[in-house]
């Protein structure tokens, strides 16, 4: 588990601590995966043994709740990092409308899932830089296509010689 400062103030937050067990409380929407709390009426609260006194909770939460209106600022823009770089099989660039999980072509409207371009890519790179034989076969190629070219060449220019004469 990784405990970040969000996650602290998360479990901060969370009631449990004195002594408030909430069921029922939250729910995960089933396209974005995003979790979001439920209203209040739908909650089942049961007591449980508290690990801090009421009014300690409450101080807590205070601080918390006065630093969060401190520091609320505009929220950072996603970056796509393939926006108007990957094309579509129709030749169209993509790009992510704003609140949208997924790249979607101007011109057919066709979409990819931007988790899922992120994956294959990862993918393709790791193909390479993981494989040293993957990158032996690629050069290997690419020295053949060389020397056939540099055959091609001296063939053209006695050809060129022929025709001068
Ligand atoms: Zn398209």
């Amino acid at each position: 588990m990784c405990f970040t400062s969000k996650t602290v103030t998360r479990l901060l937050q969370d009631p449990p601590a004195k002594g408030i067990h909430r069921g029922n409380y939250t729910t995960r929407n089933g396209q974005t995966n995003q979790c979001s709390v439920k209203p209040e009426s739908e909650w089942f609260l049961h007591e449980i043994k508290p690990l801090v006194s009421n009014e300690l909770w409450e101080e807590c939460n205070r601080i918390i709740d006065e630093s969060l209106c401190k520091q609320k600022r505009p929220a950072k823009k996603p970056v796509h990092i393939f926006s108007g770089v990957v094309h579509c099989e129709c030749g169209q660039r993509m790009y992510v409308p704003s609140n949208s999980p997924k790249y979607i072509c101007r011109g057919c409207r066709n979409k990819i899932v931007i988790a899922d371009l992120d994956a294959i890519f990862c993918e393709e790179i790791k193909g390479y830089s993981l494989s040293p034989d993957a990158i032996a076969k690629h050069l290997k190629s690419a020295n053949e296509t060389a020397s056939e070219k540099e055959r091609l060449l001296v063939v053209q220019q006695e050809e060129l010689q022929r025709v001068k004469k």
